[in-house]
């Protein structure tokens, strides 16, 4: 069998490649730009742990684009964390802030460590430094911080009050997004990735594309992942009638044919610490849950899981990307060549990233706006976004210029790619090569 490499940052070329290669007019040097971050910041510092002992943290932040405005992106904290897959994770938020028309750039950050076996006063203290080295990089205006795996509103809490206590005297609210509600935080931005997937997915389904799946109604759901955006997916697709067949976390996976209700599962994951073994349920790997019999595949934990050798396995007919990087090209081709439809990444999770700009123009003008208000620029937003790939989509007319990928049409990430890598191209240009 054909193996296939998992280095984010080779893929993230091969994905935009292919997309550029649909974008006449691009000069060469333009598109090498932009395949490069424009700042990488790779900080090492030592960290006092609980038992007195001493370890050294290595963190980065990645900055790829601020053509539009400061750079925006999540910083996570995972032992698998790399430059690579943060300079990969920095472009996606660049496109991601592009396509749906949002006035940021892209960004990322991530600390190598494991938030599993830290206390909470490691956390604070890791989190603290990292921000305290960060002071001069992150900035209301220049680069904003959000969640992303493993970090939460605690972690943005501290990185607030530790860079307001480095700039006293400012309006501080508007460094980080993704704060507690009490805390210069929007309401709805804890749920807005998870609800930014169903908004999507609505929208995507009114076009009629998959006769089977007019509707949410009945439809059967499976969704990898129960953290922040899977559980918060789960009960949205759950409350507008999907029938949630498959979840999981870290821990594995479990099935129900008659649909598992997620606000139970909850409950049950918080008295055991996983949503394996929950009553009447078979338990599943998440490898094999992503193979479940389903119409629509949520893929809301870690990247690269549905990959070559298991694209042809995979039952649903559309694949909503709540994670970042979740299919590689080789499953897109396999998948593309099924008549499996998959709304890509940066457009199915970019409800974050909204609501957290919403979260930092309301800072900017010391509001709080009401939940319904938030939700309803969210939908309209990733309903605009939808439209928009979908026009292109339709009505465009192609010709690449690369003879290699003639022989396939485009398929919506390449889409979402080309409109956002445009824009960026196209703004580049208009603000002018300096000097
Ligand atoms: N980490 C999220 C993402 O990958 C949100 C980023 C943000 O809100 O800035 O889109």
């Amino acid at each position: 069998m054909k193996t296939e490499t998992f280095d984010p940052v080779a893929i993230s070329e091969q994905q935009f490649n292919k997309a550029a290669a649909y974008i006449t007019g691009l000069k060469a040097g333009l598109i090498d730009y932009l395949k490069y971050p424009n700042q990488t910041h790779i900080i090492h510092f030592p960290v006092e742990m609980d038992d007195g002992s001493i370890e050294t943290i290595q963190c980065f932040r990645v900055i790829h684009n601020r053509i539009f405005g400061p750079s925006k992106g999540g910083i996570r904290y995972h032992l698998d964390v790399n430059q690579a897959e943060v300079t990969s994770l920095a472009k996606l938020m660049t496109w991601k802030c592009a396509l749906v028309g949002i006035p940021f750039g892209g960004a990322k950050g991530g600390v190598v460590c494991n938030t599993k076996v830290l206390s909470q006063n490691e956390l604070q203290r890791i989190t603290r430094r990292f921000t305290f080295e960060l002071s001069k990089v992150i900035a209301p205006q220049s680069d904003i911080p959000a969640p992303d795996m493993y970090t939460n509103e605690q972690t943005m809490a501290w990185i607030y009050d530790t860079y307001n206590g480095l700039n006293p005297g400012h309006n501080n609210y508007p460094v980080v997004t993704g704060k507690p509600i009490g805390l210069g935080g929007s309401l709805g931005r804890r749920e807005a990735t998870g609800l930014g997937c169903l908004f999507a997915t609505q929208q995507f389904l009114s076009k009629a594309l998959i006769p089977s799946i007019l509707e949410l109604k009945d439809t059967r759901v499976a969704i990898q992942g129960f953290g922040n955006v899977g559980a918060v997916a789960a009960k949205a697709f759950y409350k507008q009638g999907a029938k949630i067949v498959a979840l999981s976390d870290s821990s594995g996976g479990i099935y129900s044919e008659q649909g598992l209700n997620p606000y139970e599962v909850m409950a049950f994951k918080q008295e055991n610490g996983t949503v394996v073994g929950v009553p009447n349920t078979k338990i599943v790997s998440n490898e094999a849950l992503l193979e479940v019999d389903c119409d629509i595949l949520i893929p809301a934990a870690t990247a690269f899981q549905i990959h070559h050798a298991n694209a042809k396995q995979i039952k649903a007919k559309l694949i909503v990307e709540a994670a970042n990087n979740p299919t590689t090209p080789a499953a897109d081709a396999i998948l593309q060549r099924r008549g499996v439809y998959v709304i890509p990444d940066i457009l199915a999770n970019a409800g974050g990233v909204t609501v957290s700009y919403f979260e930092w123009v309301q800072n900017h003008a010391n509001e709080q706006w009401a939940l319904e208000t938030v939700n309803e620029k969210l939908q309209k937003k990733m309903a605009a976004a939808v439209d928009l790939v979908f026009d292109y989509w339709q009505n465009y007319s192609f010709s690449p210029n690369d003879a290699l990928i003639k022989a396939s049409e485009p398929n919506f990430r390449t889409i979402a790619l080309v409109i956002a890598i445009k824009r960026v191209a196209d703004a580049t240009l208009l603000r002018g090569i300096w000097p």
